[in-house]
């Protein structure tokens, strides 16, 4: 296989953790024979530094023309009163339009050996294993109109959904289903909004069209209660645009660190794979992050853009098997031993890796 992926370092942990990742797919394509190509190029505050825009045209094509990309994170405390096309956070919602990449994906589970670090119960925790799919490049975010009143005392935005745009994310969730145990979860307010009920009634014809998957509808708030009391129900929950960005942190939330969690952004041109984490400057440069999601998230990119399913596995399994062997990074630790650094955590990945057949 030969592949171009792109990587975006950004700002803060993100060159810490996209180096951990970046190691750890030069491992699989020289185990596997893979040329995988890997190019760094700048955005966010990084390309801000430089005089550039948050993301420079130069990034852009290199983007647009890869195979997949691989972001590490995306601002920081100096660029936070900056004008909103000056922050390094607009580089992110131009790239998800430039790449078209309309269904994000967060799977949210508990690794084995980890269920006591969260605040949930253990015995609510075991097993928990569910996959986010969130609607990414419309609904509230992107709905016009929106804007303030002429004289400043109202302000607004549109929440809009059109039938292809809720057909496409369904396909999506059912499929994901179909590789999973077959339950989607289709999260909406069409007790109130009228693009809810909208999307009850187009979520349930396309449900049609998977007789072997079960459909449910529920409601945000009580989705969001779920989330917290009983999680393991779970399999693929499916929400908007604003219900799935608040639902798939509450998640990151049950299953503990945000140093775990990756995802993924596809349905366009190749697809666009990140940690859930922001930048973190307060740790950063201190060699001392977490590198997991970012790895996790590399496995994602593997699986989704490149059709390598047993390399992504054999990460997914590394990864896991280090957990359970008890590594830890400091955001993990329960307060004994000594943390693993971020190479150090990558290291022991690695070493797992080694002997697991690919
Ligand atoms: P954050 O995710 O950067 O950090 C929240 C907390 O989690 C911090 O205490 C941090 O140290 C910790 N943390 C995060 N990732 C970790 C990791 N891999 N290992 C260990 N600990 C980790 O969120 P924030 O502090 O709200 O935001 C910081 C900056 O990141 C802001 O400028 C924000 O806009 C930006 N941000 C970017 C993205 C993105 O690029 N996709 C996402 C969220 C926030």
């Amino acid at each position: 296989m030969q592949a171009k992926i792109v990587l975006l370092p950004g700002d803060g942990i993100g060159p810490e953790v996209i180096d951990a990742a970046a190691r750890v797919l030069d491992h699989v394509a020289a185990r596997r024979g893979h040329q995988l190509t890997l190019d760094s190029h700048p955005i966010g505050g990084a390309a801000l530094r430089m005089g550039e825009p948050p993301l420079p045209d130069a990034t852009r094509v290199a983007c647009v023309a890869a195979d997949a990309v691989l972001l590490g994170a995306v601002g920081g405390p100096e660029f936070d009163h900056g004008p909103s096309e000056k922050r390094p956070e607009a580089a992110l919602l131009q790239l998800r339009k430039e790449l078209g990449v309309f269904a994000n994906l967060r799977p949210a589970r508990v690794w084995p050996g980890l269920e006591d670090g969260g605040s949930i119960k253990p015995e609510i925790l075991r097993g928990l294993d569910m996959l986010i799919v969130r609607e990414l490049t419309g609904g509230l975010y992107y709905g016009e109109p929106r804007g303030r009143t002429a004289n400043n005392q109202a302000a607004f935005n549109t929440m809009r959904y059109s039938r292809p745009e809720i057909e496409r994310i369904a396909v999506v969730a059912f499929e994901s289903a179909r590789q999973r145990r077959n339950l989607v979860t289709s999260v909406d307010k069409a007790n109130v909004l009228v693009t809810s009920r909208l999307w009850r009634e187009v979520v349930t014809e396309v449900g049609e069209r998977y007789p072997d998957v079960r459909l449910e509808h529920q409601l945000v708030d009580s989705c969001a209660l779920l989330m917290v009391s009983n999680p393991q129900k779970f399999d693929v929950v499916v929400a908007g645009n604003l219900f799935g960005d608040i639902l798939s942190d509450e998640a990151g939330g049950v299953v503990g660190s945000l140093g775990l969690l990756p995802s993924a952004s596809v349905g366009g041109r190749g697809g666009l794979f990140e940690p859930v984490h922001g930048s973190a400057p307060d740790i950063a440069g201190q060699n001392i992050a977490n590198p997991v999601a970012a790895i996790a998230s590399a496995a994602m990119l593997l699986r989704h853009a490149l059709g390598a399913a047993r390399e992504a596995d054999a990460i997914e399994r590394a990864i896991g098997e280090t957990l359970a062997a008890g590594a830890r990074t400091a955001d993990l630790q329960a307060g004994t031993g000594e943390p693993l650094s971020c190479t150090g955590m990558t290291d022991a990945i690695l070493q797992r890796l080694d002997g697991i057949e690919i």
